[in-house]
């Protein structure tokens, strides 16, 4: 591993502050990814920035009746939290299908947003890889690319962005919170990660020297039911080949309010607009379930070997809009 140094913030100020004009610099949440990537010498920091002693550690109603979560809130914190439990179960259900209890002791909101993507040749400095060197290349195209993007690629990169919480974050509206060198802003997850398109090294809309303080949920609607879905290729402990979340709401046999997002399947959490717009007003039959999903999966490109995602996540997202709508 490269030598580096460390320095452990005790405010949001200095973290930003010691981060500004550093280009060397990286924030520290959990460590659960960051370190690992440092351990394969994908990342080089030369400045560690610990902020997960800050105190952004609390999950807060706001007064519009969301909730405001920390950024360095423990994945099990949040996951455990009554509020989330009860009123964003497709938030916690997310994070529980994700890793493993003891990395989720340690990963932060923070860092479970800004994790890096499991294209093995990313991981492997051995080989090319125009995420990680800008220009060398992308061999998952037409190599080992059974895990990876059926929508939104490029011929630059079929990367997919692996957080499980972004995709449930994505599908409830939620808001992330930054802190940079040039003040504050607010940035919807929908937009926060990017397409790879031709410029593939950038996961996100984040600015150099940007922390993420907190992201912020919305009320969730009145009398909304959500979940999150996920398959993989063992029952715990691995990465989405597909899944889905969704919030719901239905009066009188219609769909009121419909707000999907799909897992695995592209560069960023894909928020199904062209489904939710079939969806809603819609009546509750399979009928409509399958016309909406088809109808958004109709934009996928699968590659060579993974063509069975886009049947994978067909099913998954049909079952849960089943599953959410049916008479108690
Ligand atoms: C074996 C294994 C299995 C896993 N399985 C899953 C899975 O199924 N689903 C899933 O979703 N995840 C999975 N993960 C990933 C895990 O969830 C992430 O490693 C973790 O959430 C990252 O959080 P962290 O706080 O440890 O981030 P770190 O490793 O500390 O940081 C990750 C990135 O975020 C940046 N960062 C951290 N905090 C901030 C901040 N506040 N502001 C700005 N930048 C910040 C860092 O600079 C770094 O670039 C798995 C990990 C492992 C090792
Ligand atoms: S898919 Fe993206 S991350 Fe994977 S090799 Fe290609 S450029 Fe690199």
């Amino acid at each position: 591993m490269k030598p580096f140094e460390y320095l452990r913030a005790r405010t949001t100020a200095e973290a930003v502050r010691a981060s500004t004009g550093r280009p060397g610099a990286v924030f520290l949440g959990g460590g659960t990814n960051l370190v690992d990537l440092m351990k394969l010498g994908v990342a080089t920091p030369d400045l560690l920035i610990d902020v997960s002693g800050l105190p952004l550690d609390q999950v807060a109603d706001t007064a519009d009746g969301g909730l405001r979560i920390g950024a360095t809130v423990r994945n099990s914190d949040l996951a455990a939290h009554h509020a989330v439990r009860t009123r964003y179960p497709a938030l916690s259900q997310a994070l529980l299908s994700g890793a493993s209890g003891q990395l989720r002791n340690t990963a932060t909101t923070g860092g479970n947003l800004l994790q890096r993507t499991r294209c093995p040749y990313f991981q492997d400095t051995s080989k090319p890889c125009n995420k990680r060197v800008p220009g060398t290349g992308c061999p998952a195209r037409e190599g080992a690319h059974r895990e990876l993007a059926v929508l939104g690629h490029s011929t630059d990169c079929v990367a997919t962005q692996p957080s499980d919480m972004a995709v449930a974050l994505a599908a409830l509206d939620a808001v992330v919170q930054l802190h940079g060198p040039d003040g504050e802003r607010s940035v919807p997850v929908t937009d926060f990660h990017r397409l790879p398109g031709d410029t593939p090294e950038r996961d996100t809309v984040i600015r150099p020297g940007e922390l993420i303080t907190e992201v912020l949920l919305p009320p969730a609607p009145d009398g909304a039911v959500s979940l999150y879905r996920k398959a993989r290729d063992r029952a715990s402990y691995a990465f989405a080949l597909a899944s889905v979340a969704e919030v719901v709401t239905v009066r009188g046999g219609r769909i009121q309010h419909a707000a999907l997002a799909f897992g695995g399947l592209a560069h960023r959490p894909w928020r199904a607009r062209a489904a939710e717009e079939i969806l809603r007003g819609a009546t509750v039959t399979d009928d409509t379930f399958t016309r909406a999903v088809d109808a958004e999966l109709a934009a996928a490109r699968p590659l060579r070997d993974n063509a069975f995602k886009v049947e994978l996540a067909r099913s998954l997202a049909v079952d849960a809009l089943a599953a959410l709508t049916a008479p108690a």
